[in-house]
């Protein structure tokens, strides 16, 4: 039998596979002494470290955590510019669409994407990209809609693609043409929804950018009607789509997505039980966004409630400039807990196998044969430590496909 390229060894192995309705302390039981193999970037083994394969390189965990490595679901990664006196702006007081409907927000970005050249937008994406690896991200869900028109949409796409490209991680890529109707079209609604429903889909299936379409579906942004055309075009044309829903009215998002058998409905501070029932009824997961109600200073999503209705859960940084500059998933995930009410097993899950889930990607988020060779070793032998700390140290080991993209010197873990 031929070796292995990497084995770690002597961890506490935390899988997340299995059935996903198994309990989650089921899919978190660890194997102890545990070892994972990687051969030609898949993962070849995963069992106790005495049955493990010969490795050409052997890395020992000294009894730390290992987990698959954590999933993104929902990123706005590909920007330019920043908006620190907005925010001051909004802590003083000022309302988010207020500003927003006199050009700042969401537009304020849009120019700068427009304004950045191609080598400085992906510069500056692949710097939060690092980031977000350093805390154990290998995979990431990347929207574009800070272009609004199909050449700078396009662009982003591109620019996430190449992330995956250049090995920085893997990326599944969402068109959010639909994320505002940008400044010069404001007299052409319709005419914008029409044309990010045919030219600019068309656009970015022919030249493969796009896994999933996303419409942002809300008081202030697109309707249900206006959604529900763009994404049933998106679908018709193979894509999967997703939804940002109830982040300030229940427009009937959720429904919508349930109909759209949707990969995920993102937000969720405003929804009905008919609708988070709907989406239990068509596997369509609730997305958590903490950094948004954060910022926003809004009531979170009540996670008791999404499992009493059989909802399944998966929280993500919603990295973008305006109401989530974050590129910490532990910490959202902590956040997750604190406020929602996810336990702290829920939420592991829900930055791995549910995440990946969410996301539409079939071989991350968790430890099994054949899966990406993706890990993430903690600092600690507790994988709960992951949401008991608010914000950590870069994780000790990051692999990627079988290559290690981070190391660290092994310390004591912090708590
Ligand atoms: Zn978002």
């Amino acid at each position: 039998m031929t070796a292995a390229d990497l084995c770690v060894t002597n961890a506490r192995v935390f899988t997340c596979a299995g059935p996903d309705d198994a309990p989650p302390a089921a899919r978190l039981a660890p194997i102890e002494g545990g070892a994972v193999a990687i051969s030609d970037g898949r993962i070849r083994f995963v069992g106790p470290a005495a049955d493990a394969p010969a490795a050409a390189r052997v890395i020992d965990a000294g009894g730390r955590a290992l987990l698959p490595g954590l999933v993104d679901p929902h990123t706005h990664l590909a920007f330019a510019g920043q908006r620190v006196d907005e925010m001051a702006r909004r802590m003083a007081g000022e309302d988010y669409r207020a500003i927003a409907a006199a050009g700042g927000g969401i537009k304020a970005t849009v120019r700068a994407v427009r304004e950045a050249s191609d080598e400085a937008l992906f510069e500056g994406t692949a710097a939060r990209a690092r980031a977000l690896r350093a805390r154990g991200v290998t995979t990431a869900e990347v929207k574009s809609g800070y272009g609004l028109t199909v050449h700078d949409e396009l662009r982003l796409l591109r620019t996430a693609r190449r992330l995956d490209a250049e090995g920085l991680l893997h990326v599944t890529t969402s068109l959010l043409g639909a994320h505002a109707v940008p400044a010069e079209r404001q007299g052409d609604r319709a005419g914008y929804v029409e044309e990010v429903a045919t030219s600019m889909i068309d656009a970015a299936v022919a030249e493969g950018l796009a896994d999933a379409c996303d419409v942002y579906l809300d008081d202030g942004a697109f309707t249900r009607d206006e959604a529900a055309r763009i994404l049933g075009a998106a679908k018709a044309k193979g894509l999967a789509v997703r939804a940002h829903v109830g982040q300030f009215a229940d427009l009937g998002g959720a429904e919508l997505a349930a109909e759209l058998g949707a990969l995920s409905a993102d937000h969720l501070e405003e929804v009905s039980d008919a609708g988070l029932r709907a989406m239990a009824a068509a596997g369509v997961r609730a997305v958590l966004l903490p950094g948004a109600w954060r910022t926003l200073r809004q009531t979170p999503p009540d996670a008791a409630r999404m499992r009493a209705l059989g909802v399944r859960v998966a929280v993500g940084t919603d990295c973008n400039p305006g109401t989530s500059p974050s590129v910490d998933l532990p910490l959202m995930a902590a956040l997750a807990v604190r406020d929602a009410g996810l336990t702290m097993e829920e939420a592991l899950l829900a930055i791995t196998a549910e995440a990946a889930r969410a996301a539409g990607v079939r071989d991350a988020g968790r430890l099994e044969v054949g899966a990406r060779g993706d890990l993430a070793l903690l600092d600690h032998d507790d994988p709960r430590s992951l949401t008991y700390a608010l914000g950590g140290p870069p994780a000790p080991l990051v692999v990627l496909a079988g290559r290690v993209v981070e190391q660290q010197a092994f310390a004591p873990p912090l708590w």
